[in-house]
């Protein structure tokens, strides 16, 4: 029996910051616009979301978007591209002071401006001094992000789908999308959202790992539904270990503990990022703050029975300053590492955070891939933005705080170009092609038939432990060659799962099955594209590419200063160039980095 169809103006698969920010400019514009989402809006990842969201507002000190371009290029490690970065510097007060006027609760100086903190990167006159750029509400910034942008949802009239999953995109025979299927949840009824633009903002897929400050739902899914229907996945190598995930726990005490003043500390009470990091210290970018601390940790220096964390001591700063701006902090640290921040330190380790990289777009907001006229074609009628999209702003490492911005700034855009577009070419929805959809049904239905088949949750738990142990903080030659083969063995099994429970009505197990289905494309894609970049830059650090007059730290600019881009058919790697002309002032020339 064919599925239901559902026709909207624009389908936006995600309610996390990207996806509310487009659906604001959809609505407000007037066009029908539906926004699908696994969880209720305001507890999507976003809402973890704690140290701030950057924008050169200089409400304490100088600042100016200049400086922050800079910082994010060299952040990046000069694979991001210039053109988005200096689009989204120069929006980032618009977009903030947008947010504000929503109303969204930031934290106030006396002068009644915003409150700005220090964060990781992010330094004055061209990397000279830390800056105060990070706009943030106390330790909960995400979480009043969503509920500012939720609730001037509701007032212009976009239609939710909570606790829907989308399961696979429509593409026409000339690749125009035309949107997607969904399971609701509830019913396990399958309907199909027709659409004449497709916005993704399905935000990261930090469970491919064992260890990871992500939440349960990150799974990547519009990564794998995106790869499925053959559009490929960037920079995929990139992935961004964050310093201080609590010891054992992994939730996340943001860097903004830092920024405040904490200090990191080895097990001989050393602020052993002096020696890595001199200008910048506690507050270089995370690559290397997580580096130095797997060095320490493995050159014997960790501290505890195991000598597997570090610490993170705040215990010299006022107590009314930890309960004021880091109120949330000291809770988890009492819940999740059994100590009063004020009174003892914090055990921390590295931990899986972010995914620099994700489906191509352009600054637009608009999907592109290479093609017969060039290596950007848009794809029509698909857009993304957000963590699963990779414009690219953050390169091969991101600087902390960006990533709320880059949801505002191209959670806007995506939705400016969508009603741009739809206002220029009014035309009636294009046909279905059936083929489309009996894709998605027959995914649902192999899940469904499966008999002895292989377990999710081993099966996942296979998958988390290969990518912790074969691409990790450090990289090593052959562990990933060792990782290519046993994440394909992983995923010969996720072809094969079984559910016991075949029920349709709130089925977790069947959700989690489907879920896995996108994981691994993305563990794959990660893993071969890691493979095969034989440099180190940013996050993607390999022992065997030493430091070098050509190629200091590793970085090969040479012949790795481009984009990878993989495709699911044949697991197949392609690259692209790097955009090094920003749109209206110079390139920044590259240097090796140092902070
Ligand atoms: C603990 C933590 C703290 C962070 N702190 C900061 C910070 O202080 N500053 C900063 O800049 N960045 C921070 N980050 C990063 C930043 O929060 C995220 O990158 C960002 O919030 C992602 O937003 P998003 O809108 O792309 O996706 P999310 O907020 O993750 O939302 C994804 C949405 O997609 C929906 N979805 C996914 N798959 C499907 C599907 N198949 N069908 C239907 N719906 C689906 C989900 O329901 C959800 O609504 C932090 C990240 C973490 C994990």
């Amino acid at each position: 029996m064919n599925p239901t169809v559902r026709k909207f103006d624009a389908v936006i698969v995600g309610a996390g910051g990207a996806g509310l920010r487009a659906a604001i400019q959809l609505s407000e514009s007037g066009f029908k616009t539906a926004v699908i989402t696994k969880v209720f809006p305001t507890r999507s990842h976003t809402v973890a979301a704690q140290g701030g969201v950057a924008a050169s507002l200089g409400n304490s000190e100088e600042d100016n978007w200049h400086w922050h371009m800079y910082d994010t290029v060299k952040g990046s490690d000069w694979l991001g591209d210039q053109d988005a970065i200096e689009f989204m510097c120069k929006k980032a007060n618009e977009c903030v002071i947008e947010l504000e006027h929503y109303g969204m609760p930031f934290d106030r100086l006396d002068n009644g401006r915003i409150y700005q903190r220090p964060f990781g990167g992010h330094m004055s006159n061209f990397g000279e001094k830390p800056v105060r750029r990070s706009c943030a509400a106390a330790d909960r910034t995400g979480h009043a992000m969503l509920h500012a942008m939720y609730q001037r949802n509701v007032k212009a009239n976009t239609q939710f789908f909570v606790e829907w999953m989308a399961l696979d995109l429509v593409r026409d025979a000339e690749g125009e999308v035309l949107g997607v299927t969904a399971m609701d949840m509830e019913t396990g009824e399958i309907v199909v959202f027709h659409a004449k633009a497709t916005i993704f903002a399905t935000g990261g897929a930090g469970r491919i790992y064992y260890s990871s400050t992500n939440a349960f739902i990150n799974t990547g899914d519009g990564l794998g539904i995106a790869a499925r229907a053959g559009i490929p996945l960037e920079d995929m190598e990139f992935w961004q270990f964050h310093p201080t995930g609590v010891a054992g726990a992994g939730v996340l005490i943001t860097e903004g503990v830092r920024g405040e003043g904490g200090i990191l500390r080895n097990a001989q009470g050393e602020r052993f990022m002096e020696r890595y990091a001199p200008n910048a210290k506690d507050l270089a970018s995370r690559d290397v703050v997580s580096r130095a601390m797997t060095t320490e940790i493995n050159e014997g220096r960790g501290c505890g029975p195991n000598k597997d964390f570090v610490l993170l001591d705040i215990t010299h700063l006022d107590p009314a300053t930890i309960m004021k701006r880091l109120p949330g902090i000291r809770e988890i640290a009492i819940q999740f590492a059994g100590v009063d921040c004020i009174k003892e330190p914090i055990p921390v380790v590295p931990t899986c955070h972010y995914q620099m990289g994700g489906i191509p777009t352009n600054y637009n907001g608009q999907v592109v891939i290479p093609g017969k006229r060039s290596q950007n074609e848009i794809v029509p009628g698909f857009y993304a933005a957000g963590e699963c999209a990779c414009a690219s702003v953050h390169g091969a490492n991101r600087l902390g705080t960006n990533s709320l911005l880059d949801l505002l700034v191209f959670g806007k855009s995506a939705g400016e170009t969508a009603v741009e577009t739809l206002k220029l070419s009014p035309k009636a929805h294009k046909d279905l092609p059936q083929s489309e959809i009996d894709r998605a049904l027959a995914r649902v239905d192999r899940l469904n038939s499966q008999k002895d088949g292989a377990n999710v949750h081993e099966t996942r738990l296979a998958m988390q432990r290969t990518m912790q142990k074969h691409a990790g903080v450090f990289r090593f030659a052959d562990l990933l060659k060792e990782g290519v083969e046993k994440i394909l063995e992983v995923q010969k099994d996720v072809q094969r799962t079984e559910i016991k429970d075949k029920s349709k009505v709130f089925n977790t197990a069947r959700i989690e099955a489907l879920e896995l289905d996108n994981l691994i494309e993305v563990a794959v894609s990660t893993m071969i594209s890691a493979e095969a970049r034989k440099e180190s830059r940013g996050a993607h650090v390999r022992n065997d590419c030493p430091d070098t007059a050509e190629c200091p730290d590793g970085r090969d600019d040479k012949n790795w200063l481009k984009h990878s881009l993989w495709y699911k058919e044949g697991n197949r790697l392609d690259y692209k160039s790097v955009k090094l002309t920003p749109l209206t002032v110079e390139t920044i020339a590259l240097k090796k980095r140092a902070y």
